[in-house]
């Protein structure tokens, strides 16, 4: 879903413009941790990325741009919910590899090839049953090197 010409901080100003919100100077600061995290982070790593930002309103504001389609949720087995920008509005297509030991997630990418294959057939799955789709979402979930070393 690319939008026309825009950064992230400008896609994200229309999302929250699309569900009447504001692009708050707090919001704006929030998405901008995002931005330079190398991968998704717990609601304490967001925290302490960013030394001006109180826990409540990053609480509130995180659920707001998640609404908004600008933050995406990652769905883990541990109780700490990972947060990162929508593909969307970074415009990264990729995957997880979920250790559903310590939690931890990293990200992937496939080659453009496999890649292109992939989408290939779930577009085949999606017209055989008559399922409208425009993304995809593909996750190993398994153990991370640190917590196989540890056992
Ligand atoms: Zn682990
Ligand atoms: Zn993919």
């Amino acid at each position: 879903m690319p939008t026309a010409g825009g950064d992230a901080h400008s896609q994200a100003e229309e999302r929250l413009a699309a569900v009447d919100a504001r692009y708050t100077s707090k919001r704006k600061a929030l998405v901008e941790v995002f931005i330079r995290s190398k991968r998704p982070m717990t609601l304490p790593e967001v925290i302490a990325a960013n030394a001006s930002l109180a826990q409540s309103s990053v609480y509130r504001n995180l659920a707001t741009l998640e609404a908004a389609g600008v933050i995406h949720r990652i769905v883990t087995s541990d109780d700490h919910a990972r947060f990162e920008l929508a593909e969307a509005i970074s415009g990264h297509h990729h995957h997880h590899l979920i250790c559903s030991m310590c939690g931890s997630i990293e990200d992937f990418t496939l080659h453009p090839r496999v890649e292109s294959a992939v989408a290939r057939e779930f577009a085949g799955v999606a017209e055989r049953r008559g399922f409208t789709t425009n993304a995809h979402q593909m996750d190993l979930i398994g153990r991370c090197a640190e917590c196989a070393t540890a056992e």
